[in-house]
């Protein structure tokens, strides 16, 4: 089999809250791009990529010039393909910013080509640990909103039946830490005990802040804290990780394979998270699962469930798929939803087909 072509779009995708209906700024954008990617058997592989922000145009040209390179290759070879890109992107080694969101496009649309032709979902072809993955609402709940309104949104996910669900502090304008606090009692006093409820930061806090106000809801039993200092903190990650019983979670935040050995190397977090875009791919994702199953952490995915929901179900240690919907409008179709849990399909390689109208609809 060979490549013989490819295409990149541009959209710009809402970040409404389909969930709970409750966005923190209606109508809010965010821009991604997609690629297809045509081989001589008649199999078409699809990649989704982000993080360019005001630089997307730049990620389109990237991932252009990257895939054309790919043309006359064989999609099976993956790691010879992924070789020969970072190569002639002078980087040989080293990994990050746009390059490595246009080598992740690539690389999804291989594996998505590779497990089509082998007439399997990429779930199993990746190891097909589990054919149901957990997972949590994710978008519905953030900082922008008033207490009540993150309680209202919060009931709405119980009604609709998930059992997993993220906030977050670091709230805007400063507030006291005491104020902070309000927020996640709030949410756990709408959902109940059982309902499993984590907290993002997104590297808001200082080492020392998080220890602080971690320590103060040690009995609201988060199912995690999530990037509570600047990522690339190792070891002040590592203080509040020790410091603190509640999880830390993290790693969405870093580029490439390397980055991910140190994270763990200094025992930053209890909980690993992969960026698909920002590792790079499919290959990559898989590699650093490998890595933290070797120090006995699981993995959990950031953002794009309909494609991480492969790569959680996988491998032995993936915990939890994250439910952020953003892109769920792109596709006809997306892994169901039953009790809570994402359903994974038997259908070959990603089991996604762009909805065209969609796509015409979100394009920049
Ligand atoms: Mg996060």
């Amino acid at each position: 089999m060979k490549i013989t072509g490819y295409e990149s779009t541009i959209l710009n995708i809402t970040e409404d809250d389909p969930l709970a209906n409750m966005p923190e700024e209606a109508g809010r954008k965010r821009p991604i791009v997609i690629l297809r990617l045509r081989t001589d058997a008649g199999i078409e592989g699809i990649g989704v990529t982000l993080w360019g922000g005001d630089l997307t145009a730049s990620l389109r040209s990237a991932i252009d010039t990257l895939a054309a390179l790919t043309v006359g290759e064989d999609p099976q070879r993956i790691e010879k393909i992924i070789a020969k890109l970072r190569g002639a992107a002078g980087s040989p080694g080293g990994a990050g910013g746009i390059f490595t969101s246009a080598i992740a496009a690539i690389d999804i649309a291989l594996w998505d080509i590779k497990a089509r032709a082998a007439e399997q979902p990429l779930w199993k072809v990746l190891g097909g640990h589990r054919d149901r993955v957990a997972t949590y609402a994710s978008g519905s709940l953030r900082r922008g909103l008033t207490h009540d309104q993150a309680q209202r949104a919060a009931r709405t996910l119980v009604e609709k039946g998930f059992v997993e669900m993220k906030t977050q502090m670091a709230l805007p304008g400063d507030p006291s830490p005491t104020e902070e606090i309000r927020r996640v009692r709030a949410v756990r006093e709408a959902i109940g005990p059982d309902i499993k409820l984590m907290c993002d930061i997104n590297q808001r806090w200082r080492p020392e802040q998080a220890i602080d106000i971690g320590s103060r809801v040690e009995d609201v039993g988060l199912f995690w804290l999530e990037d509570v200092t600047t990522a690339d903190d190792y070891s002040g990650l590592a203080r509040v990780t020790a410091a603190l019983k509640t999880p830390i979670a993290g790693g969405e935040y870093l580029w490439g394979i390397t980055p991910f050995r140190h994270m763990i190397e200094n025992h930053s977090v209890d909980i690993v998270m992969i960026d698909i875009a920002r590792v790079g791919g499919i290959t990559p994702w898989m590699k650093v699962a490998a890595m933290a199953e070797a120090f006995n952490l699981p993995v959990v995915s950031h953002i794009m469930p309909e494609i991480q929901a492969h790569t959680v179900a996988a491998c032995p240690n993936g915990l939890t798929v994250e439910y952020m919907p953003w892109s769920l409008c792109l596709f006809e179709e997306t892994p169901r939803l039953e009790k809570g849990a994402l359903v994974l399909s038997d259908k070959p390689g990603l089991g996604l087909k762009f909805d065209e109208k969609a796509i015409k609809a979100f394009r920049a």
